[in-house]
């Protein structure tokens, strides 16, 4: 059999007859479709389609989605026609195949005018993840034969990736994806800055790892010594794109990086993470400030461990992250090893893709806040308003903050109880009158915190005040917001 088909046939062991029939099918359907097409390098076309297919293996998609990676070029570039994809292969391949067509359309010129297709993307992805995750998956591979493009495509891709596609693989908890997107795009973007940082992590990298070794050693032993069992450890340098921004924040000094290596223990129970963490703890000095309980508290993408800092003993610094196994495939696949991807988009959702409004009530969105609040935000506002919503909503950070009762509340940075309020209930909202956080009475245009227990104190003929305008960050709040002010104002 082919080579480039066996290796993907290889990774679905456990697949039907009828799934690897499929991909079989897509294979030889892409290579025929692309017959005689070169890419700029000189290779292949067909090339192209099949390390997509890869790429979309390690990021652990589904059968359908492989099938669909490797026919994602057929209508655009091999004018294969809509009609006959569904034929061959059916209406949710036709759908994703479609999705990625067209996203592939929109080309970035400056973050300012690209307005519309992050709009376009933030559809595609509320509607099907899996779409995004092909077109992450096309991304990757692109960059990483980008060299044989004009500088100028190679510039208006890269940045693209910076400012698009690596946000968006990180908002879907892929890390790895978006530690790769970004160094690719980083070498092209600026390669004088690559090639500092990377002799930076190389000089430490020698040192670093030895220590790391070590010190992996005596972990695992004095685990064992108290009955814990390490399934297995890993260590990794930090990322080149990440390593450059914390150097600047730093003044370039690579002394004070302390997670340029860590150290990664995969235990078998979330019990045993805790009672590893006091282990550790108790032989080697942690560094103050730098225990972060993300089990307790995930990221908002969904990223589960527990990190501390400790003083090797022989003059080191290192990283360390205590996690479980499930928490680890999260952790490298995101939303492909959710249930949420995993769920199929029916096709009379997929028929409204361009309808921005009837994201609303699609259900399967609930789980993703922000998306739905994108998607609400680009459907009534102005196009400043908007790109001003992405900035706040989508680029920066997400924290989350908790009801007295624990449930979690995913705000933007910068949230205040008014959003907070609203985000739970216009009712509550609008009757706002104090708010306690973490049992303390604070203003109402308090800015809360990740992890903030929030109690929103309330009175009968409360009502907003129109400089609650101010104070908010979500769209949400802002809309009940006006609404309540306008229907007031008319009663009078
Ligand atoms: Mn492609």
């Amino acid at each position: 059999m082919d080579e480039g088909l066996q290796t993907l046939l290889d990774a679905f062991p456990e697949a039907s007859q009828a799934d690897r029939a499929l991909i079989a099918k897509a294979y030889e359907f892409a290579r025929t479709a692309h017959e005689g097409q070169m890419r700029e390098s000189g290779v292949p076309y067909f090339d192209h389609l099949v390390e997509t297919a890869k790429n979309l293996i390690q990021l652990g998609a589904d059968v359908q989605t492989i099938a669909a990676g490797l026919l994602h070029d057929s209508i655009e570039d091999a004018a294969t026609t809509p009609e006959k994809i569904r034929q061959e292969f059916g209406d949710e391949i036709l759908f994703l195949v479609e999705g990625v067509t067209k996203l592939g359309k929109l080309k970035y010129q400056g973050l300012k005018r690209h307005i519309d297709t992050l709009r376009k993307l933030f559809v595609a992805t509320a509607a099907d993840n899996r779409v995004i995750l092909i077109k992450l998956a096309d991304r990757l591979h692109n960059l990483r034969t980008i060299d044989a493009l004009p500088r100028e495509k190679q510039i208006r891709i890269a940045e693209e990736s910076l400012q698009i596609y690596a946000p968006i693989a990180h908002r879907l908890g892929i890390g790895q994806l978006k530690g790769e997107l970004e160094d690719a795009a980083f070498k092209t973007v600026d390669p004088e800055g690559y090639r500092r940082t990377l002799e930076l992590r190389e000089l430490k990298e020698a040192e670093t790892m030895q220590e790391l070794e070590g010190f992996t050693v005596a972990v695992t032993t004095a685990l064992s010594n108290a009955g814990i069992e390490v399934v297995s450890t890993d260590s990794r340098l930090k990322h080149l794109y990440s390593l450059h921004k914390k150097l600047k924040k730093n003044n370039m000094d690579i002394e004070s990086v302390y997670d340029i290596a860590a150290v990664r223990l995969l235990v078998k129970s979330v019990e045993d993470c805790y009672l590893a963490l006091g282990i550790i703890h108790a032989s080697w000095t942690p560094l103050p400030g730098r225990i972060k309980d993300y089990i307790a508290i995930p990221k908002t993408n969904g990223y589960q461990s527990l990190h501390t800092t400790v003083f090797t003993g022989d003059g080191a610094i290192v990283e360390v992250q205590i996690r479980t196994k499930d928490m680890h495939t999260t952790a490298e696949r995101g939303v492909a090893s959710h249930a949420l991807y995993k769920e199929k988009t029916t096709l009379r959702q997929a028929k409204k893709i361009d309808e921005l409004r009837t994201l609303i009530d699609m259900p399967k969105i609930a789980s993703h806040v922000w998306l739905k609040e994108l998607a609400e935000a680009g459907a009534d506002t102005h196009e400043e308003a908007y790109l001003h919503e992405i900035k706040t909503d989508f680029f920066n950070d997400r924290i989350l903050v908790f009801t007295p009762k624990g449930e979690a509340i995913d705000l933007p940075v910068g949230a205040t109880p008014i959003d907070f309020a609203y985000s739970i209930h216009t009712d509550l909202g609008n009757m706002a009158s104090g708010a306690r956080v973490n049992g303390k009475f604070v203003a109402l245009s308090t800015e809360l915190m990740h992890g903030d227990i929030v109690l929103i104190e309330t009175s009968k003929d409360g009502r907003p005040s129109a400089k609650w305008l101010q104070w908010v960050k979500t769209n949400e709040a802002r809309r009940k917001i006006r609404l309540t002010l306008e229907i007031t104002e008319s009663d009078r």
